[in-house]
């Protein structure tokens, strides 16, 4: 039978966690933060999460579908998500099944077995630190990389250098960092934008440098949350973007009155912004758009246009890069800037490795990561229990792939490489979850978390975690 670790306990490693319970599947999750809640656990060394961050898409329609939030907010705060995370994982026990303070810092194959290996035979070796500095391996059918998107900050070069501040967004957590200084903020996607806003309440002065155009979306149009709108059937890409364009104009205007660029792409063939606060407060002159970074001098920053500005601080709003650094990259199929992996989960090779939330996509919420979940739910179950079923969807990942984009033809910039359009992504991961058998006759695994798989188990399926001075 396949046993699987699974890393990390974030929104996506949670999504795991529950469909491998639902589907009956043994794991051992590893996280390396203290507590549940990725990123929305502003206390967990790694997030990336601000004291002011809410949530972008609002709360129904990225909230789990079987695990509605308490919160009336539409737009709930990071520490009322963190709370929805934590009350998620003891709802459904899955907090048990975590080893914290645990970080995974390597997962290497092991080597093939002469004859081949037997179905859900150990084919990974994970390798984890825990906090006291313990080294932990355990050896496992399959793997799944649930480490998160938003961690490794990506940092552009620029010419000459800056004597004053420079920092990203992911070291961002409070806007008295902007106290009497004179802001320069590279990059105006969402959360330059949101950063952007909290910094005029502070600084001296603020700038906004943009290389190209954005559209803006409001968070409420029509007095709802604006992406609760047109939640049935999705429209053709073309008249989509042909209405959208028109309201937007309607009820946010033309961002080039207010300096931004014209954008060189139809809507939606880039992540939009829902902030319109930023446009107010350059309405109300606190904030200015400025050119692209030609150099920097000093405390002297010279743009693209001949002109120049003098700044404290820089923000890099400059997003992130995708970051697998305990596995080798020719096993995820690595091409470019991210893996190159059939519906973003399964490597073609189907080595065992399945990556989970690796997906951006506007409105894709948790539900769709725990879609993605139990698509590899249902396939592991499968090579178990219906082999030829698996085999089958293996054969589909040989044939051309589904087009994720919905006729969207987006960006070809690093960031959008993963990028999928929500209801093609949905509706093809429902349509492949019905190549497989259902999960729910197997019966849910019984909570009985790392405790028992790491001190009782020896088996080849049933793997041990061992620890530098014996088996934990
Ligand atoms: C400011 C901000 C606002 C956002 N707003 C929205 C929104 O409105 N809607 C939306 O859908 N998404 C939003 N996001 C995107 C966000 O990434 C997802 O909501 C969600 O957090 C992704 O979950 P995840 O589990 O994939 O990754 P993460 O939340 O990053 O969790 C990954 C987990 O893996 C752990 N980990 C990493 N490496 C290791 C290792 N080597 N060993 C063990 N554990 C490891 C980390 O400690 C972490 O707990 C926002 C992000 C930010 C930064």
């Amino acid at each position: 039978m396949n046993h699987i670790a699974l890393i990390g306990a974030g929104p996506s490693g949670l999504a795991g966690a529950r469909a491998l319970s639902r589907a009956g599947i043994p794991f051992d999750g590893f996280e390396a933060g203290p507590d549940v809640g990725g990123l929305w656990n502003i206390d967990n060394p790694r997030s990336t999460m601000y004291e002011s961050a809410h949530l972008i898409s609002s709360r129904t329609t990225t909230e789990f579908a079987e695990f509605p939030m308490a919160s009336t907010a539409d737009y709930p705060s990071h520490r009322e998500l963190l709370e929805y995370f934590r009350t998620y994982a003891d709802a459904f026990g899955l907090r048990e099944r975590f080893r914290f303070e645990t970080r995974v810092t390597d997962v290497s194959p092991l080597p093939a077995p002469e004859g081949g290996a037997e179905p859900g035979a150990p084919r990974w070796r994970v390798t984890a630190v825990t906090a006291d500095g313990e080294t932990i391996t355990g050896d496992y059918s399959g793997v799944i990389l649930a480490n998160g998107t938003l961690a490794e900050p990506n940092v552009p070069g620029f010419a000459g250098s800056f004597d004053g501040e420079i920092m990203h967004t992911s070291a961002y957590k409070s806007a008295k960092v902007f106290d009497g200084r004179r802001v320069l903020i590279i990059g105006a996607g969402n959360s330059g934008c949101d950063i952007a806003v909290d910094a005029v309440h502070h600084a001296a002065s603020v700038d906004l440098s943009v290389r190209r155009g954005y559209y803006f979306v409001p968070r409420y149009l029509f007095g709802r949350p604006s992406d609760t709108l047109n939640q049935g059937r999705p429209l053709p890409a073309r008249i989509k973007q042909f209405i959208d364009t028109r309201v937007l104009r309607a009820f946010t205007g033309d961002p080039v009155r207010f300096g931004f660029p014209k954008p060189d792409y139809k809507i939606y063939e880039s992540h939009p912004i829902v902030n319109t606060m930023v446009l107010n407060h350059l309405g109300q002159g606190d904030l200015r758009v400025v050119p692209d970074i030609a150099r920097f001098d000093g405390r002297t920053v010279h743009f693209s246009d001949g002109s120049s500005g003098d700044y404290d601080l820089i923000m890099l709003a400059t997003g992130y890069h995708l970051d697998y650094p305990f596995v080798e990259r020719t096993h995820l199929n690595w091409e470019g800037a991210s893996p190159s992996l059939f519906m973003n989960v399964f490597p073609p090779s189907f080595n065992g490795l399945f990556v989970l939330g690796m997906i951006e996509a506007s409105g894709i919420g948790w539900q769709g990561r725990y879609e993605q979940a139990e698509l590899i739910a249902a396939y592991l179950a499968a090579a178990d229990d219906a082999p030829e079923a698996a085999a089958r969807f293996r054969q589909r990942a040989d044939a051309p792939w589904p087009d994720l984009t919905g006729g969207y033809d987006y960006l070809g910039l690093d960031r959008m490489s993963y990028y999928v359009n929500k209801d093609a992504y949905r509706r093809t991961v429902k349509r492949l979850l019905g190549t497989l058998p259902p999960t729910s006759e197997r019966g849910p695994l019984l909570p009985s978390g790392l405790v028992t798989a790491s001190t009782n188990a020896t088996t080849a399926s049933d793997p041990t975690i061992q620890t530098e001075s014996g088996t934990a």
